[in-house]
């Protein structure tokens, strides 16, 4: 598959944004004013398709387990499988741990699912203040959803099918070919969605609202 650098949208002005300047861009945003909150500016990735990255902010007296929330929601949650964070290779960090705690430059591990595992890269990149709002973990930038074409007849692709995934290169599909071939084999198959675990397990997107939305950015 021809792979371009998959850009992402400020959802605070509506940029767009490449990922590594990103955070410059985002510190461009700092609020000043009353009733602000410091946050940590937190990088997530994909480690096996660089397409796959967003930025967030998340304030100091929150914790862990807000993110593991969000991530749940944007990008993970099939069937309430478990989930942990890590240091290092396999030292597990609490989910109550604060976010006040993590210093700017930790890199911390994230697995969803320990069976058909999601792993993801947290890194907390920097520091900015925001306009008080609770608690809450903000998407600050999200990746584009990368395009994928129909094997059969090149359109884009709306389905992709779960047990040809390992087997050939391109287990996309558009609606009228995945019918063919979901008649043809009866296999499985799964809706594309803008997250590292399209295809996985029964990861259909439905918790997923934070589609960009030009119209409903937080500067608006
Ligand atoms: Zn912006
Ligand atoms: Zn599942
Ligand atoms: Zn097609
Ligand atoms: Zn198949």
């Amino acid at each position: 598959m021809a792979k371009t650098t998959i850009k992402g949208n400020c959802y605070v002005c509506g940029k767009e944004l490449t990922k590594a300047g990103a955070k410059r861009h985002l510190l461009t945003h700092e609020y000043s004013g009353e009733k602000s909150q410091n946050c940590r500016i937190v990088k997530v990735e994909f480690p096996y398709d660089k397409d796959y990255w967003l930025y967030l902010d998340i304030p100091f007296t929150s914790t862990l387990r807000s993110l593991d929330s969000f991530l749940r929601e944007i990008w993970l949650e099939c069937c309430g499988h478990m989930s942990a964070f890590y240091v290092g290779v396999y030292e597990e960090v609490g989910m109550s741990r604060k976010i006040a705690t993590i210093s700017d430059g930790s890199v911390l591990r994230y697995a969803y699912d320990f069976g058909s595992t999601t792993e993801l890269i947290i890194s907390f990149v920097g520091t900015i203040t925001r306009k008080y709002q609770k608690n809450a973990v903000r998407l600050l930038v999200r990746n584009e959803a990368p395009l994928y074409h129909c094997a059969v007849c090149g359109k884009p692709a709306k389905e992709l099918c779960c047990e040809c995934i390992y087997e050939i290169d391109n287990p996309f599909y558009c609606e009228s070919c995945a019918n063919v071939h979901y008649n043809e084999t009866e296999h499985h198959m799964l809706p594309v969605v803008n997250s590292p675990r399209m295809g996985v397990c029964g990861y259909e997107g439905e918790m997923d609202v934070y589609e960009f939305d030009p119209e409903k950015l937080y500067d608006k």
